[in-house]
């Protein structure tokens, strides 16, 4: 059974939530996007931008990732995976809207395990994020990988 750890960073524009910086983790090889905004700041609302600010402390005009390649990138690394493992239901609404058809993706936020490790600010968080504590997907998905193998060997 192969699984693939997926977590995902962003924002909510105009009541769409946005992808910003995206992690993949096979448990050997780790891949991260950031993705270059899809407006200008300028046109953000108010709300949307403090959202913005308080969540993950990345720059928005951060990126180097065309955010029209984020289907080609789901795609690409995501297909070849049994499992795609995911904390929380923002997450699992990004995968499916990019790929309606995916079943196999598990959200551990619905698991009775209290072990579930969970995903909150911290300091342990790259390069990308501007504040002192920050929700980072590169942390996120390390830290789900890592409780998923010690279910499997428990
Ligand atoms: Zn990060």
């Amino acid at each position: 059974m192969k699984f693939v750890v997926v977590d995902v960073q962003g924002y909510v524009i105009n009541s769409t939530f946005t992808v910003k910086e995206l992690a993949i983790y096979d448990g050997k090889y780790l891949k991260s996007f950031l993705f270059k905004p899809t407006l200008k700041y300028s046109s953000l609302y108010t709300a949307d931008r403090k959202t913005y600010h308080n969540i993950h402390g990345i720059s928005y005009s951060a990126g180097n990732v065309e955010y029209s390649e984020i289907n080609n990138i789901l795609e690409n690394n995501l297909s070849s995976f049994d499992i795609i493992f995911v904390k929380g239901q923002v997450k699992v609404d990004v995968l499916r809207k990019y790929f309606a058809e995916w079943t196999h993706i598990v959200n551990l936020e619905n698991s009775v395990s209290s072990q579930v490790p969970q995903l909150e600010p911290t300091k342990e968080n790259c390069d990308n994020h501007k504040l002192k504590y920050s929700n980072c997907s590169i942390r996120n998905v390390y830290v789900v990988s890592d409780y998923i193998y010690k279910k499997l060997i428990e």
